[in-house]
């Protein structure tokens, strides 16, 4: 199943472009609200496996919002793919770096975000949205708390992000704009592997990051287990699980985002979107 948020409104997708709105088609028992669906997410799946409606609305990528709109909880993991780590100059530690994108960053596919300065990164990143409450969740139940995957690009502000005697991590990657999500909510059924899949982002024809998910040092079952050890994850929850090499403030000359650039972010089987930067 594909879930698209459509002008606000949940839409199932068929095809591209078109799909079924899902307050229309169930009679307003589920829906409009993209993040009402997540909220009741087993009774959903449940319907929508039967009711297979038929398409009544036709869209652009231009009209998609963020699929999961105002997540409870966005939890981020820095320092998860080895290459990663190494450029970074970090280490693997001996836990996942935890962090949050606070959820007003998010934003949908097809965005045009301003940058606030000239240090703006790139890192293109598979986002977790999960289905059903986990705590204490066992790595052989952790799919089993997932509703599905999107991509996500978590932007970060070099500057503010590494300044100072701390990392400002949370603030530095959540100002307006910084959490592009989408195009699609996407079961895990629809995917080749869920723990398996291509991932890369590009400026035109120019890659920049490429990789694999399965080259994660915290996969995502594991991912699961170690933050609901901790926290509650609550149905409509993100996770962004991080990103592999090829960041631009790794690079020498360090390379940032420019007013005017495009970027293309790709996953596996879960599409791509497209993220277009401003002054
Ligand atoms: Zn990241």
């Amino acid at each position: 199943m594909r879930l698209a948020n459509v002008d606000g409104r949940a839409v199932l997708v068929t095809e591209e472009g078109a799909g079924a709105d899902v307050a229309t088609a169930s009679d307003g028992r589920f829906g409009p609200d993209p993040q009402a669906v997540l909220a009741d997410w087993a009774a959903f799946t449940e319907w929508a496996a039967t009711a297979a409606p038929a398409a009544d609305v036709r869209f652009t990528t231009e009209q998609l919002g963020p699929p999961v709109p105002r997540p409870p909880q966005v939890f981020a993991i820095g320092i998860n793919y080895r290459e990663h780590a190494d450029e970074a100059g970090y280490p693997p530690d001996s836990a996942p770096v935890t962090f949050t994108k606070f959820p007003t960053c998010l934003t949908g596919p097809d965005a045009v975000v301003a940058l606030p300065t000239d240090t703006v990164d790139w890192e293109v990143e598979l986002v977790v949205v999960i289905g059903r409450e986990a705590r204490a969740v066992t790595r052989e139940a952790a799919w089993d708390h997932v509703a599905g995957l999107t991509i996500g690009q978590d932007l970060s502000e070099r500057t503010a992000q590494l300044e100072g005697g701390r990392p400002q991590f949370s603030l530095a990657k959540s100002h307006e704009g910084f959490g592009p999500t989408g195009p699609y909510l996407v079961t895990p059924d629809e995917v080749p592997d869920p723990d398996d899949l291509a991932i890369s982002c590009r400026l035109g024809d120019e890659s920049l990051q490429s990789s694999r998910t399965s080259r994660m040092i915290y996969d995502v079952p594991e991912l699961l287990v170690r933050l609901s050890a901790v926290c509650a994850l609550l149905p409509g929850d993100l996770i962004f699980t991080g990103t592999p090499s090829g960041i631009g403030n790794a690079r020498t000359p360090k390379r940032f985002l420019r007013a005017g650039d495009v970027l293309v972010s790709e996953i596996e089987g879960l599409g791509s979107i497209r993220t277009r930067f401003r002054d």
